[in-house]
């Protein structure tokens, strides 16, 4: 089996609000997506999708730098068997070392060549005898207190249990009453994690956990590595990390310096679910705590990002947040993970467990065959 024809098309996706975080300095409106379907010499065809949350999350990923690097990408992609997802990663990254977003849409869409052709859904092959319901975690942006507070109290009532309130900034007691306020409404079974997304510097981060009451987790205070390990061994919160991992040998580094007990897994930052299940497993064996989720997008990088997290162990496993509920116009409503009363529960169909209709995303902005 081999690949022959590469579809290319960019999905504007506007959010249904505004999304403030890391300490305000990222603002996102919108998304650009690269949605792409691999088609084989066999008629088998399979679909991948790559979603930058906002062109300031992680370095190097943009949508149109993943459009130009799938272009790059595509002469070492065309002709290999799909059915052989770590292969053609290998040949991609000797292509163009880097890119992780762009590989990622081209590994799933592999991924999902690779269930079709076994008759498998991905979660079985992913480890899982059967799939876990996977949790879903509700997503605040960055406020005042009060405005968290009232987000929260809505998601609440929503049906969310887990919650990922985003905090950060230059002044700790802003901060120190975003997490109180936080606390006071966290309803009796609930949990939450405080996401810093690199907003601190050690010195903010060591005062305001030490002044804060020390419940719950706290995500990414610092931007690097060095730095979160120095926090985690001057605070009572475990600390969960995200951006500063890109690489296997990161997730290696984090283990070393004891600088988490946890991380959340995405795609799209490790570079497809080839490398996210091996830091997944990685997590496993060390006995991390994982959310299992994508940066985001619609249906697709959703869904590959679900039948990882529903193949993870209970007790590694951490909710997941789902990237298309944040959307102002879902572009495959209906389709793939969807919100079941606070999971998500995947069936037993081939692959993704869906297709897209291709004739909803409007012309192609590229095509490689070979
Ligand atoms: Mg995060």
């Amino acid at each position: 089996m081999k690949i022959k024809r590469l579809t290319v098309w960019r999905l504007d996706l506007p959010l249904a609000k505004v999304y403030d975080f890391s300490g305000g300095t990222q603002h996102v409106e919108r998304l650009d997506s690269t949605v792409l379907r691999i088609e084989t010499d066999d008629g088998l065809e399979g679909w991948g999708e790559t979603c930058p949350w906002g062109p300031g999350y992680l370095p190097s990923q943009h949508g149109p730098g993943v459009r130009a690097a799938l272009e790059t990408l595509a002469p070492a992609i065309l002709g290999r068997d799909p059915r052989a997802p770590e292969a053609v990663g290998r040949a991609m990254a000797l292509a163009a070392p880097g890119h992780q977003g762009a590989r990622s849409a081209v590994d799933i869409a592999c991924w999902d060549i690779l269930g079709k052709a076994t008759g498998q859904p991905l979660w079985r092959l992913l480890g899982a005898e059967a799939p876990a319901p996977v949790a879903l975690n509700s997503s605040i942006p960055t406020a005042d207190a009060e405005a968290m507070r009232a987000t929260f109290a809505a998601h609440a009532a929503a049906g969310y249990r887990t919650h990922s309130a985003k905090i950060g900034g230059g002044d700790p007691d802003a901060d120190v009453a975003r997490i109180e306020a936080v606390l006071a409404a966290l309803p009796e079974g609930h949990a939450v994690t405080f996401d810093v997304n690199c907003a601190w510097t050690p010195g903010v981060a060591v005062e305001v956990l030490n002044r804060a009451p020390a419940r719950g987790w706290v995500e990414q205070p610092c931007p690097t590595l060095d730095q979160c390990a120095h926090v985690a061994a001057r605070v009572p919160q475990p600390i969960m990390l995200d951006e500063c991992l890109l690489t296997f040998d990161d997730h290696l580094a984090a283990w070393r310096r004891g600088a988490c007990e946890g991380v959340k897994v995405k795609p799209a930052r490790l570079g497809g679910l080839t490398a996210a299940r091996a830091a997944r497993d990685l997590g496993v064996a060390l006995g991390w705590r994982m959310h299992v989720e994508d940066t985001g997008g619609s249906a697709i990088a959703d869904t590959a990002a679900f039948h990882l997290a529903a193949s993870t162990p209970d007790a590694n496993r951490l909710a997941s947040w789902l990237g298309r509920a944040h959307l102002a116009d879902d572009p495959m409503a209906g389709l793939g993970a969807l919100n079941d009363g606070g999971v998500v529960r995947l069936g037993d169909v081939s692959g993704l467990g869906f297709a897209p209709d291709p004739a909803t995303f409007g012309a192609p902005c590229a095509v490689y065959e070979g």
